[in-house]
């Protein structure tokens, strides 16, 4: 139904909204009709309870649309809204539109995109104490219904301000609509006494104001930004090599905006990483009006921090992944910082992807869209090749005084040739390392070590190659990773890292009784490593098993911005965003840890991380320089990576996935089967390719269908998977495959749900 038919908000008696159920029942784009009871009035946005199912389950919505038609359905059939949701605020009508965008493209329930867009601090009212209270106001004049009449009574009996929960369960009224009435019939005055309990996000210590003088680079780029902005919608890829200003790019950007339009609102996406005291302080120092959206924050924050944008106090939002779907009035500019981070795409239902949805936002607010990388995702590069709404910015160099760091490489079987026994840190890195640590220049520095593996072993094994025994997961068909723990017997236990479930390590080879042996290497191995190469070393090891909240991180950054540590030893959490000026060595443990991963973005990912973790050496006077180890010191990805070849790479990486027709080329959906049962789970695999294919074959659609396959984890957590991949036209078009898909849920059999993941354009 259109827009025509379809009012902002309606009153109880003859007229019906459609709702969108917020979990995860797939309903039609449309959402499911509901009448509107006598006394009852509601709008477009607002959450409301309705009955659902034939046992008539209480089930959350929001009602999408509000009409006086029933279309097919009878009237008489049609079931009451039960409750309107006055705590939970509208959602306005332009995020509305966005998420059915987002369910229509990514294939997913449009209740449950509702539910991500508004935070559950916020629907669930934390921290908040706002009260709306009525008392009499004005004459009755004729007769009332018998609930409104119970109610003036009531409100009579106590004489003064009254909250409006409590009135109506004094007077036995089931909803809050007969109140309203009153209120729209002046007999009752209202009033919000309003009190999102304060619960301020500290204000990072001011950042420096100081005014930079920009560099002609970001001269340029910034006009050009602000010229793009003129013009409406329109998407800057700002490719600025790490260190090149390109924060300094987006504050002017954001100043200039708002010198033009003070009220626009400023949506700034960070990686969940990166929202350290600094980054967020950098916003705060230059703008009075910004808002923090991030994991570390309390939920009484969260939703505190959500209605200051909600009510235009803040108009500046610096947040992660979520915060694109900030309440803002009015969207002038969004910025994706680190644009081509995984953490931008959710994991779990709805499968979105931050950057595409935001660059989808400001489409349909006219906004500009600034995104910035010193390694932009090969999706952007080609957008920006082949889309006129694109257009690349260079950064090719750092400010005044700063220069690129120097790499060079080791190569490990060499090293491994000419010195006994397995070292992790190679005879070159720790002579660094100590020289650095010393102090030998004059003055300390600090290095930064990335190993992109957690735990102290990847493989627990028999020694005997000839038996070939390694300990797996009894519940994934995955290794386990050895943890050393002191406590336990042998030292450690063995972890699942993809299920989590944990085993005691055996003594002994259970084919061949050997001595189990520990294979490969992790952060906590190259800890004890560096304990004894270097003692007295004050290291800090950062990964997901140190760092298990946000404020753990944040922590452990401060103390080594402070100089407490002169290493910092972690997995790809090292690699990002930092800008520590006095770190001069940079050290990559082993290059070759994602290079080899069973996944066409193995050479992209690996790319981005050696050039990102590079590029926090060197940020202050002195000189930076990077080591790199490997096992392939030929690997030309590494090669291009450690020349800073961005422009080789991608010509390279680009044109592969060209001849392959494979992302970003052709778009590409994946879909999962999970079943406990194997010949169940192919079953089912094998019927949807089949559907796939006829629904393709029906509709003359150029896309490809590959599988039913084994992914390279073939059993996850007890579940059985086969995979689908369908891949669109080489025109990059995602018209067929969007096709192909919403024919397949229009008959049902496609809704993600337990058996079944679907996830369009999949990052990982
Ligand atoms: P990027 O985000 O591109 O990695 P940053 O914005 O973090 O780079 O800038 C790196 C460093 O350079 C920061 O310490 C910043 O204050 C400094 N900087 C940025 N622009 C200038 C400039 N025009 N002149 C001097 N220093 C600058
Ligand atoms: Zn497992
Ligand atoms: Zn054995």
């Amino acid at each position: 139904f259109g827009q025509d038919e379809s009012g902002r908000s309606a009153e109880g008696g003859g007229s019906y909204v459609r709702v969108a159920i917020e979990q995860g029942v797939d309903v039609t784009a449309d959402g499911l009709t509901y009448a509107v009871p006598e006394g009852m009035s509601v709008g477009v946005g607002q959450r409301v309870r309705v009955p659902l199912g034939r046992g008539n389950a209480r089930a959350a919505g929001v009602v999408l649309a509000c009409t006086s038609e029933a279309g097919d359905l009878d009237p008489a059939k049609i079931k009451p809204i039960l409750e309107v949701d006055v705590s939970a605020p509208a959602l306005p009508g332009d995020l509305i539109e966005l998420a059915r965008w987002i369910a229509r493209y990514y294939v997913c329930p449009l209740g449950m995109v509702f539910g991500s867009i508004t935070p559950s601090a916020v629907s669930k009212g934390v921290g908040s104490t706002t009260r709306v209270e009525v008392r009499l106001a004005g004459e009755v004049s004729g007769k009332l219904p018998r609930v409104q009449r119970a109610l003036v009574e009531a409100a009579g009996a106590d004489g003064g301000w009254v909250e409006r929960r409590v009135l109506a369960e004094r007077a036995g009224a089931k909803t809050l609509g007969p109140v309203a009435k009153l209120v729209e019939a002046g007999v009752f005055e209202v009033r919000r006494v309003d009190a999102i309990v304060a619960d301020p996000v500290a204000v990072a210590e001011a950042a420096s104001t100081e005014r930079l003088v920009l560099t002609d680079e970001q001269r340029l780029a910034l006009e050009r930004l602000i010229a793009m902005g003129e013009g409406g919608f329109g998407v800057g890829l700002l490719h600025g090599v790490t260190g090149s200003g390109k924060t300094e790019v987006y504050l002017r950007l954001i100043e200039h905006l708002r010198g033009q339009d003070p009220g626009a609102g400023v949506i700034v996406l960070v990686p969940e990483i990166a929202l350290t005291p600094q980054t967020v302080g950098r916003f705060q120092a230059r703008f009075s009006d910004v808002a923090v959206l991030h994991s570390g924050l309390t939920q009484a924050q969260r939703n505190a921090q959500w209605h200051r944008v909600r009510s235009g106090e803040a108009t500046v939002v610096v947040g992660a992944r979520s915060a694109v779907f900030a309440p803002l009035a009015r969207l002038g500019l969004v910025i994706v910082d680190e644009e081509h981070d995984g953490s931008y795409k959710q994991d779990q239902l709805p499968r979105y992807h931050a950057r595409d949805v935001a660059v989808r936002r400001a489409h349909m607010a006219g906004a500009l869209v600034v995104l910035g990388s010193a390694t932009p995702s090969l999706e952007s590069l080609h957008n920006a090749r082949v889309r006129p709404s694109y257009e690349r910015l260079r950064l090719t160099e750092r400010p005044a005084g700063m220069r690129m760091p120097r790499c060079e490489v080791v190569d490990l079987i060499e090293e491994r040739r000419s010195r006994r026994g397995i070292h992790l840190i190679s005879q070159r890195l720790e002579t660094e390392l100590r020289l650095l640590i010393e102090g030998a220049g004059g003055v300390r520095g600090q290095a930064i070590l990335l190993l992109n593996r957690r735990g102290y072993a990847s493989h627990i094994a028999c020694p005997d190659h000839g038996c070939g025994w390694v300990k797996t997961c009894d519940h994934c068909d995955a290794t386990l990773v050895f943890h050393r723990q002191d406590a336990l017997p042998r030292g450690g236990v063995a972890r699942c890292h993809h299920c989590g479930a944990e085993q005691l390590v055996p003594e002994t080879c259970p084919d061949c009784g050997k001595r189990v042996t520990l294979f490969g290497w992790g952060t906590q191995r190259v800890e004890d490593e560096l304990e004894q190469k270097i003692p007295g070393v004050r290291m800090i090891r950062m990964d997901s098993d140190t760092m298990r909240a946000h404020g753990d991180y944040v922590a452990a950054l401060e103390r080594f911005g402070r100089g407490e540590a002169d290493l910092l030893l972690g997995t790809q959490l090292v690699a990002k965003g930092l800008d520590f000026p006095n770190v001069r060595l940079v050290g990559v443990v082993s290059a070759d840890t994602g290079l080899h991963l069973p996944d066409f973005r193995a050479a992209e990912r690996t790319f981005q991380l050696i050039a990102q973790v590079s590029g926090r050496a060197g940020r202050g006077a002195e000189p930076g320089r990077v080591i790199v180890q490997t096992l392939n010191p030929d690997d030309p990805t590494l090669g291009m990576a450690m020349a800073s070849d961005y422009e080789g790479f991608a010509e390279r990486e680009l044109e592969l996935r060209g001849k392959l027709g494979l992302p970003p080329v052709a778009r590409m959906a994946r879909l999962v089967v999970r079943h406990r049962d194997l010949a169940q789970c192919v079953r089912l695999a094998t019927e949807l390719t089949q559907a796939l294919e006829a629904t393709q074959q029906r509709l003359g659609l150029d896309v490809r269908i590959r599988g039913p396959m084994v992914p390279p984890i073939a059993r996850l957590a007890d579940h059985h998977r086969q995979q689908i991949e369908v891949l669109g036209s080489a025109d990059g078009s995602a018209e067929g495959l969007q096709r192909v898909m919403t024919a397949l849920r229009n008959q049902g059999r496609l809704i993600s749900n337990t058996t079944l993941a679907v996830d369009v354009d999949p990052v990982a």
